[in-house]
């Protein structure tokens, strides 16, 4: 989970025409800590509900990946400029200009750490129709989608 302080959205509208199942958010570093296993299309009920649950903290947070629901599939849900995005077992395939930053996590404790992220990724995903896709994404797109995906590999920042 990647948190930007000082933004709040509008409800994106996939929150207002279905019914919302917001999950409890995992705080456990054990859990955290575990590799996810692939998802399958049985496992998109997840994806569902973990855009349910990063609708229901668009204020702070800007990703999820899904065992911060409880689930360790690979699936991540992140804002993409605007709009709401799922992957199942996203990979990236290449990345260029490395940079350092910092981010927070809601769960973690403590105020925001220092890593290392890409500006332009490439990366392989599944969507939510179980089709694969290679798409390339920079700037804060690309930061979400590398902090998640260490999430997918229990990796926390
Ligand atoms: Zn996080």
């Amino acid at each position: 989970m990647l948190i930007m302080l000082g933004r709040s959205k509008d409800p994106p509208d996939f929150a207002i025409r279905r019914n919302i199942m917001v999950k409890e958010l995992i705080h456990d570093p054990i859990l955290l800590a575990k590799k996810s296993r692939p998802a399958g299309k049985e496992d998109l009920p997840i994806a569902r509900d973990l855009l349910d649950t990063l609708a229901a903290h668009r204020e702070t947070c800007v990703g999820m990946a899904a065992n911060m629901i409880g689930k360790t599939c690979r699936i991540i849900a992140f804002d993409c400029e605007g709009k709401y995005m799922v992957m199942l077992n996203p990979e990236i395939v290449s990345a260029s200009g490395e940079y350092e930053t910092e981010e927070s996590c809601l769960s973690l404790l403590g105020g925001p750490r220092k890593c290392k992220r890409f500006r332009k990724i490439k990366v392989r995903y599944q969507t939510e129709a179980m089709q694969t896709r290679l798409k390339t994404f920079s700037g804060w797109s690309a930061q979400i989608i590398q902090h998640e995906i260490d999430h997918c590999d229990g990796i926390l920042i």
